[in-house]
């Protein structure tokens, strides 16, 4: 026998797993899960083959997906995918997913908010857990608009939020209203509960396309190579500021200004999730009028083009045999191989070789030859090819892309930030030690439009190969 409550609205996965403990007077996780695999007769098998999110769907007397839809942060976490992007949240065949990441959360620390705990004790007799207060940048309850408390134990699930009324941390009630009145802000965790709201996650591919026309529409650079238009990253920084980003995408809040970052930028051309979620959602903000709009266009179909997709499946020799009978001017390879000039200058820089120009204004052709092949010194090489200095380190620098991505991935810095995955996030508490009085304040009701302009004005764009 085992006591099998009901999940509360909205309750998370492990407060309720933690209320199902305490009801059977269980002691250790291991003894409840051990407990919920033989009364559901699966005792004995592994993790692998039953996860515990199919146990709890078991014990609430709910399908898997349903209980995965209505009690997990994953319809969050995978709204946006490109590994097996058919499958609907918590389905069957994804269950190898489940035990792997079923019950991951989706924000640092525990979150709760002390005026639904006084009304759930009320209510239902006990406080619990609220999926929606886990959600990343989530900092006031959206119920009844006071700063969330939080404890950065993720063991704290297991007891109820009451438990911490008196020694949870407070997020800045100061810093929590700015951030409710961040008109920007507010757009993303409206897309982000949008997003929830689907029993089925978006593929990257489509998101991404979609992404990319209303980035090009806006002027934004749109693909991975040198830097020539404004980057949606510092977009990103300007109108979120460092500190708040620190909580939810920590590579962002340590992006230096003018830098691509992959994990932001790439949203607009890899075909591949870029990084977590949260990426997608504040391009989403910032290419968008509305939270309404944006979700809008991101549910609505696209066919990505058979063409460009093929474009991408150029074998190394053949790419540079193309390079080289193109001497080096990227439209020429372009047509050369039949794809788009965009999707071949990404995939060119991407394994080091510029842009060449040979006009009678400037060459930068010339100018590579008498660099490497010539040996001359960089400024005879420029002048050589009519460029500028600038322009002529620029060329270099992209012809060592291999080694400067190596170098750059090194030099990150250790711990938030680095790696491929996405890193820790931080909690408010650790932000404002980080941020401290230095903290960038993002501007309230920031308009797309102030924003663009403020970006062209501010950003020194390299003038490069053109
Ligand atoms: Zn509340």
């Amino acid at each position: 026998m085992i006591v099998r409550p009901i999940p509360f609205p909205e309750e998370l996965d492990r407060g309720y797993f933690g209320r199902v403990k305490r009801l059977n007077g269980v002691g250790s996780e291991t003894e409840m899960v051990k407990l919920m695999a033989s009364w559901a007769g699966v005792a004995g098998k592994s993790r692998r083959e039953v996860s515990r999110l199919e146990l709890l769907s078991k014990v609430a007397g709910t399908k898997l997906s349903r209980f995965v839809w209505q009690q997990t942060t994953l319809p969050f976490r995978r709204a946006i995918t490109s590994y097996q992007p058919d499958l609907a949240h918590g389905s069957n065949a994804g269950r190898s997913m489940l035990w792997t990441s079923g019950m991951r959360l989706a924000r640092t620390a525990a979150f709760f908010c002390p005026v639904c705990v006084h009304e759930d004790q009320g209510f239902h007799g006990q406080s619990y857990w609220r999926r929606g207060h886990q959600l990343p940048g989530v900092l006031s309850c959206p119920k009844h608009a006071v700063p969330l408390r939080y404890i950065d134990d993720g063991a704290a699930f297991l007891s109820p939020p009451s438990q911490y009324l008196s020694i949870a941390q407070e997020v800045d009630p100061i810093w929590a209203a700015e951030v409710s009145k961040n008109d920007v802000i507010q757009r993303f965790l409206e897309i982000c509960a949008g997003l929830m709201d689907r029993s089925s996650p978006l593929e990257v591919k489509s998101v991404s396309a979609i992404l990319k026309t209303q980035a090009m529409m806006l002027g934004y650079q749109t693909h991975g190579g040198a830097i020539k238009a404004p980057l949606l990253s510092d977009a990103v920084v300007r109108a979120y500021g460092r500190k708040w980003l620190g909580t939810v995408f920590p590579a962002l809040a340590d992006k230096q200004d003018g830098v691509l970052l992959s994990q932001m930028d790439g949203v607009l051309y890899l075909n591949k999730s870029a990084s977590s979620v949260v990426a997608y959602v504040l391009a989403s903000t910032l290419l968008f009028e509305s939270a309404d709009s944006a979700l809008n266009a991101l549910q609505s179909k696209v066919n990505v083009s058979r063409h460009h997709r093929g474009s991408l499946n150029i074998a190394p020799d053949q790419l540079i045999r193309a390079y080289v009978e193109g001497r080096g001017n990227h439209s020429v390879v372009a047509s050369l191989l039949s794809v788009s000039r965009p999707a071949i200058t990404a995939r060119l820089l991407a394994v080091g070789l510029p842009n060449l120009n040979e006009t009678s204004k400037q060459n930068s052709f010339a100018a590579v030859r008498a660099f490497f092949i010539e040996k001359q010194t960089l400024s005879q090489s420029a002048a050589k090819g009519k460029i500028s200095v600038e322009d002529m380190e620029e060329l270099i620098r992209n012809a060592g892309g291999g080694l400067s991505d190596a170098l750059r991935t090194m030099s990150r810095p250790s711990g938030r930030g680095s790696g491929k995955r996405r890193a820790k996030q931080l909690t408010p508490d650790e932000v404002t030690k980080v941020n401290g009085a230095m903290a960038i304040k993002f501007s309230p009701n920031i308009r797309r439009e102030q924003l663009r302009n403020s970006q062209v004005e501010d950003m020194e764009v390299p003038n490069v190969a053109k």
